[in-house]
């Protein structure tokens, strides 16, 4: 006889505000907050903080830990603020956008010395977020002073090393 495997406990994950346990909702729920479909996500309905699962997670892993709408915004901000180097990284290595994201937060964690479940932004929390948009700008801030007074330092290889 075939012993069927184990199945897993579904990751429900808990809000970081309340401590409730999330509940999933889907597209039509009276809990889901998107007007359209944005696929399944955990919500804490009355902290209003959510995250999206993983693409094809027949367990509906969450991507990240929930996020309000403060964490929501801070996650927004880094992403901008990271969109320079990830174009660039995409340019000089073809890098994908999801590779060349993963390894922007990869950089950003080693340098702040983050531990992180997954190398993603929605591993972030908010104090974290805030502390990388500071080291982002304080880094793109320090590259354009470089490249204003010393024209060639730029064009040496890794000399504008932005860690990616
Ligand atoms: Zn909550």
């Amino acid at each position: 006889m075939r012993v069927g495997r184990p199945i897993p406990a579904p990751v429900r994950p808990v809000c970081d505000d309340c401590g409730n346990i999330a509940q999933l909702a889907q597209t039509g729920d009276s809990a889901y907050p998107y007007l359209e479909d944005h696929g399944p996500v955990w919500i804490c309905v009355p902290c209003q903080a959510w995250i999206g699962v993983r693409p094809r997670s027949r367990q509906h892993a969450p991507l990240g830990r929930l996020a309000n709408a403060e964490l929501r915004d801070a996650k927004k901000r880094l992403h901008d603020a990271l969109e320079p180097l990830v174009a660039a990284k995409m340019r000089r290595d073809g890098a994908n956008p999801f590779e060349a994201r993963g390894k922007a937060i990869k950089w950003l964690a080693s340098e702040l010395n983050f531990t992180l479940s997954t190398p993603s932004v929605h591993a972030l929390t908010r104090e974290q977020c805030e502390q990388a948009i500071r080291y982002v700008a304080d880094f793109q801030a320090a590259r354009q002073r470089s490249s204003k007074h010393a024209p060639d330092a730029g064009r040496k290889k890794d000399a504008s090393g932005d860690g990616l």
